[in-house]
């Protein structure tokens, strides 16, 4: 007798476990506190999975398997996947475990630990093994996305003509990063109302995290595939086509603009990335999508998800406790939804406890520019995304944190650190006109923190930094300020972050 191990970000039937079934195999799924409390996950992220879990379950059952599955409240669960690997085990007396192999070293030890033999076979899902990877890595000095993606484009011939992309580009970001105006008549994505799974499941995990940061409802996202080809279908219709100009823009009360809220459902199984990024350079083929919208976002599936997968395997257990720059802040409360003056941080702090959901530029130009200014422990910060994001798996979370956003790791995944005065910020979104804080002011009480805590942050680093051929010269701009400016600017930084460590608003 054997047991099949689907975890809640296994929900695909093509899964590799999946394929090694036989008829009387026993298939375990677990709601389990150990999971669902191992960081303090937004509601609506626990809600999906476990809706989607229980909807996945129902569609094995009536394919003709075998499903045993805990519920978070029967009180025979374990809760822990070990622990209901080991019980499941004793029932039906069985003598090995199929696993696809978790996002996460902490569950790949602890099945690896199992005291009962566990196959752990690939996570077919992606499209680069993690031999493919390494030998990519092998001898590089420096791991460029853009190299790795060109591979998996002629890998997919997605956009290409014979061995040439598309257009005769592999990137067409000059024709990206635009800001965007505010459109009542901008297409949002797909609501739906909960049926009765999701209903009971709501029910449940307001009993039971009643103190987690985030709003449990409206709840309007899918919870099984069918929804989740309607979100993607409507992206495909609606939005990609404006995609491409506006990925980088942020707008006040607009949590999702042109994006297509797809990272839940293909995180959980519940779409491929494959037959996504198909149906945007098929909806390209058509005439439907410009070239520059559909390669750039098909860039981001093959590319960056594929490229941080990557990093997270080929770097190891220990990624998430790197902190080269030695930053070591507590996690202000803002991040908790405390109130705060500063606009930019309230849209994206706010409209996370709403949704689970802020979009690439707001996660990386907004909290975490923030929490890298302003010197916060990477920890916590990996810890908050992971918590607060519906898309949130080590996997893919930590090298954004980690790598990309908080430069803990030295520069494995971005050769700068991700850093900008308010500037950036006002040009790509309209926050700036409804803060307290003055964008153009660089010192003085109302200076946007963003000004100071830039200037304060490269100072701080300046020997790591000062020869660094892409953020370099900001150094010169320094030093060529007077004296009094520049000890001004730095008085300004340091009362704000005392201010901050003692919990004022800010
Ligand atoms: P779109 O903007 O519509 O993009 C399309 C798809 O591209 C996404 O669905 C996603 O699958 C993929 N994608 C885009 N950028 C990335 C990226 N950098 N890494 C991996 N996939 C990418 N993404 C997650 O899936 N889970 C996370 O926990 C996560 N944490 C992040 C933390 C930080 C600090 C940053 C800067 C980015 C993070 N991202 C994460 C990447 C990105 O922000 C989200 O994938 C994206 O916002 C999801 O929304 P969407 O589906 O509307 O994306």
């Amino acid at each position: 007798m054997r047991l099949i191990l689907i975890l809640g970000d296994q929900l695909s039937h093509d899964l590799s476990a999946l394929r090694a079934a036989r008829p009387d195999d026993i298939i375990v799924m677990a709601e389990v506190a150990s999971e669902a409390g191992c960081v303090p996950h937004h509601p609506q992220k626990i809600a999906f999975l476990f809706a989607a879990m229980r909807k996945f379950a129902a569609e094995l059952r009536a394919k003709g398997h075998t499903v045993a599955y805990a519920t978070l409240d029967d009180p025979d669960n374990s809760q822990s996947i070990p622990g209901e690997l080991l019980r499941r085990a004793a029932d039906h007396g069985a003598t090995l475990v199929i696993a696809t192999e978790p996002g996460e070293w902490r569950l790949i030890a602890a099945l690896s630990d199992l005291p009962i033999p566990v196959t752990q076979l690939p996570d077919d899902r992606f499209l680069a093994s993690h031999a493919e990877f390494e030998a990519w890595a092998d001898g590089r000095k420096e791991l460029r996305m853009e190299w790795f993606y060109r591979d998996m484009r002629r890998k997919t011939g997605l956009l290409m003509e014979g061995d040439q992309p598309a257009g005769g580009q592999w990137n067409f970001d000059h024709d990206n990063r635009k800001p965007a105006r505010a459109d009542l008549l901008r297409a949002r994505p797909p609501r739906f109302e909960p049926d009765a799974v999701t209903a009971q499941v709501l029910d449940l995990v307001e009993a039971r995290f009643p103190d987690n940061f985030g709003r449990l409802r409206p709840f309007t996202y899918a919870t099984d595939r069918a929804g989740a080809l309607q979100v993607l279908d409507h992206f495909i219709a609606h939005s990609l086509d404006e995609f491409g100009p506006y990925q980088d823009a942020m707008l006040q009360d607009d949590p999702f603009l042109h994006h297509s809220i797809l990272s839940p459902y293909i995180n959980a199984g519940l779409l491929s990335p494959l037959e996504v990024c198909q149906a945007a350079a098929d909806a390209h083929a058509a005439g439907k999508v410009r070239l520059n919208s559909a390669e750039g976002f098909i860039r981001q599936i093959i590319g960056w998800r594929e490229y941080m997968r990557g990093i997270y395997f080929l770097e190891g257990p220990d990624y998430t406790a790197r902190n080269v720059l030695g930053h070591d802040r507590a996690l202000p409360p803002v991040y908790w939804g405390a109130p705060t003056r500063m606009n930019c941080m309230a849209q994206a702090v706010g409209q996370t406890r709403d949704h689970a959901y802020a979009h690439h530029i707001q996660r990386l130009m907004v909290t975490g520019n923030f929490a890298l200014l302003a010197g916060i422990d990477p920890h916590q910060v990996h810890e908050w995304y992971l918590a607060v994001y519906i898309d949130a798996y080590e996997w893919v979370e930590a090298p954004n944190v980690i790598g990309m956003s908080q430069f803990a790791d030295g520069g494995v995944v971005g050769s700068k650190p991700y850093v900008s005065s308010g500037n950036y910020i006002h040009k790509m979104s309209d926050y700036c006109g409804g803060c307290a804080y003055k964008v153009a002011d660089k010192t003085g009480p109302r200076a946007c923190p963003f000004n100071l805590l830039y200037w304060d942050f490269l100072v701080r680093h300046r020997e790591r930094f000062e020869r660094n051929p892409r953020i370099g010269r900001a150094f010169a701009t320094w030093d060529r300020m007077d004296a009094d400016r520049r000890d001004r600017i730095r008085a300004d930084a340091a009362a704000f972050l005392t201010r901050l460590e003692a919990g004022e608003v800010v």
